[in-house]
């Protein structure tokens, strides 16, 4: 499939997505994640109309970094080692793993200037999940958004690969609220805006649940090209 068909389908769905729940388009950024398939099909991407590409390996961001002409926005989505901070961190805009107080000081150490980062939440609890537990967010929020080069620009979660679309909603329920708790905290530095959500299964799910960043892969640009 053209990216460009996939993404009129998509599209379809988020417009859908935002009329049941009174939201407007301009709030949800689609984000394709190109981790599966080559560069040239993330220019294709690049061509269909989307601004922000999303990929979980420095060495995929970087191949993709060099080569696009027309200059992306980057989204670091993957669990992310400290002793690759600095090989990305001046090519991204937005971080959506942060996920421990190392990687928020190494962020510190190696950037310019202030970046976005996301806070990952395992709201389901799998194991086999990266993120912070629920209980320790807010604590960690105040001390990673101390750091005058970390923003707390929002949450990030991965709902559980399950067909229980109520399952799912929970997770992205949980989710809001937790942001909720946050901007009511007033923290400085956090001003927790975003909530990164939604998946090739799951994203019509999240933006009736308040998502303001969807990540989409396999549905958008395929598995492998
Ligand atoms: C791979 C990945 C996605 C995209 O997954 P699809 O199911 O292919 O849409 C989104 N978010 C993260 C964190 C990922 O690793």
């Amino acid at each position: 499939m053209k990216v460009t068909e996939n993404l009129q389908r998509i599209e379809e769905n988020i417009l859908q997505a935002c009329q049941r729940s009174g939201r407007n388009r301009q709030e949800v950024k689609l984000i394709a994640v190109t981790k599966y398939v080559s560069i040239e099909r993330a220019s294709e991407a690049l061509k269909a109309g989307i601004f922000d590409l999303g990929e979980n390996r420095d060495e995929g961001l970087l191949a993709k970094f060099e080569v696009l002409k027309d200059k992306p926005v980057w989204h670091y989505i993957g669990s992310l080692q400290t002793r690759k901070v600095r090989n990305i961190i001046d090519k991204v805009t937005y971080i959506h793993s942060l996920d421990r107080l190392s990687l928020a000081e190494e962020i510190q150490k190696r950037a310019l200037a202030p970046v976005n980062c996301l806070v990952q939440v395992n709201v389901s609890g799998e194991e086999s999940k990266h993120g912070l537990a629920p209980e320790a967010v807010i604590d960690f929020v105040r001390k990673a958004a101390s750091l005058e080069k970390i923003t707390i620009a929002g949450l990030m979660t991965m709902a559980p690969f399950t067909d229980d679309e109520n399952v799912i909603r929970h997770c992205f329920k949980q989710l809001k609220d937790l942001q909720v708790e946050i901007q009511q905290a007033k923290i400085e530095g956090a001003p927790c805006l975003e909530l990164s959500m939604g998946m090739s299964n799951d994203y019509e799910i999240a933006i009736e649940e308040g998502a303001t960043m969807i990540r989409i892969g396999t549905a958008l640009v395929g598995e492998d090209s």
